[in-house]
């Protein structure tokens, strides 16, 4: 039985004294994540090395899919933790664990001992000898291999000793937190959940904001978004989900600004109303879903002109992917099903047959004068009405 996960992570650049911000982080964020899974866990940080030790019986294939989540992992390897009761007890723990971990033995192997406590009474070359040699006499189909195997055993000796030989894969990237925060524009998509995931993979954490236009959208489709957030907080960690009600503002802009701009227009107020949130939340920067060309609010100039009034940055981890590789990815963190679910977006009601594909700034800027009487009220309701969900 596994009893523990050492936890490996990429160290380059976080050396000095950014690595205790990077390995706490590592540590809170596998804590939160490890929460999700059935059974009592310690995470744990011990000179330079991070375990998750099981203090309760857990199906161990839960276990590892909560870690493969965990941004900053490298790998993570199943470890068999053996009581120190003499030499005698750990060649016969080593001989089982072989014997259980691997069914075909027809491989090539070295022992990597390794001793943190050196009161024990052989050294690591005696233990690499010793313990190859009790593996060859039960297993006499192992051959050693020392410049290549197959299966590289280490023997760590602590307190206790450590058995292990095994590197599943982690998610790589940066623990979440470690790269400030941002203001995810969430709809319910295929496209924004999977930002918000790359985004987080790069260590930022996020807020997220919805716009939802009631009667028009309904609360099955606010649900929705709920749920994407909740499928991508696995990753994400913890996600307050900001709703903003659009409605008044969109009715503004379909009767005061020409058809064919609404979509541009509209998203302008999107951005301006994510930039309030992201100023009371701590948000140091915008992430949407769109990608060049995807539909006519995502043609070079459109961006640009939605960028006109965001003074944070605005990032768009999906801006060269085509829609078949987002989609590859949304199957891949399991938010696919969710965002193919045939609710109505606010966007789509009120869309225009033949949406500008190169608006100018000028004329754009020109028809949302018209909206001068009403719109900053208005604007002010929708921040002063937001509903803030905690997801995750
Ligand atoms: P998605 O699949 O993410 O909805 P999309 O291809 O449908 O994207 P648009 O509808 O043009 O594209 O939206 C572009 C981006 O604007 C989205 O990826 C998202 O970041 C943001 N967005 C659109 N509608 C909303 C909304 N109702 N609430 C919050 N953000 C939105
Ligand atoms: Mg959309």
């Amino acid at each position: 039985m596994v009893q523990a996960f050492l936890i490996k992570y990429a160290e380059i650049g976080i050396k000095g004294k950014n690595r205790y911000v990077f390995e706490d982080a590592l540590v809170q964020n596998i804590k939160t994540a490890m929460k999700r899974v059935e059974g009592d866990f310690a995470v744990t940080k011990e000179s330079g090395r991070i375990y998750v030790t099981a203090k309760t019986d857990y199906d161990e294939e839960e276990a590892v899919s909560a870690l493969q989540k965990v941004f900053g992992i490298s790998g993570i390897c199943p470890v068999v933790i053996v009581e120190d009761t003499g030499f005698e007890d750990l060649a016969e723990a080593v001989v089982k664990y072989v014997g259980e971990t691997y069914p075909d033995r027809h491989k090539t192997f070295k022992v990597n001992a390794r001793r943190a406590d050196k009161h024990y009474p052989l050294d690591s070359m005696e233990l690499n000898a010793e313990l190859g040699s009790r593996i060859l006499a039960a297993y006499p189909e192992m051959k050693v291999d020392v410049h290549n195997p197959e299966i590289s055993l280490v023997v760590e000796v602590r307190k206790r000793i450590y058995l292990y030989s095994q590197v599943i894969p982690g998610p790589g990237g940066m623990p979440v937190g470690c790269g400030g925060k941002a203001v995810l524009l969430l709809s319910g998509g295929i496209d924004s959940p999977v930002a918000g995931y790359m985004i987080a993979k790069r260590g930022v954490s996020i807020d997220a904001v919805y716009f939802h236009a009631p009667p028009y959208t309904s609360d099955r489709a606010k649900q929705k978004v709920a749920d994407l957030a909740d499928i991508i907080s696995a990753y994400t960690g913890p996600i307050n989900l900001h709703v903003i009600n659009f409605t008044d503002i969109q009715l503004a802009i379909y009767e005061k600004c020409p058809h064919d701009e609404l979509t541009i227009i509209m998203r302008r107020y999107m951005m301006r109303i994510a930039e309030e949130i992201a100023k009371k939340c701590g948000g140091m920067a915008l992430v949407t879903g769109e990608s060049i060309g995807q539909v006519a609010s995502q043609t070079i100039q459109s961006l640009s002109v939605t960028n006109a009034v965001c003074t944070l940055p605005v990032f768009r981890p999906l801006i060269a992917f085509d829609k078949l590789d987002i989609i590859a990815v949304s199957e891949k963190i399991g938010t696919y099903e969710t965002s193919v679910l045939p609710y109505e977006d606010c966007c789509t009601i009120f869309v225009a047959k033949h949406p500008v594909t190169k608006p100018v700034l000028k004329s754009i800027e020109k028809s949302e004068r018209h909206l001068a009487d009403v719109i900053d009220d208005l604007v002010a309701a929708a921040l002063e009405t937001e509903e803030v969900i905690r997801i995750g």
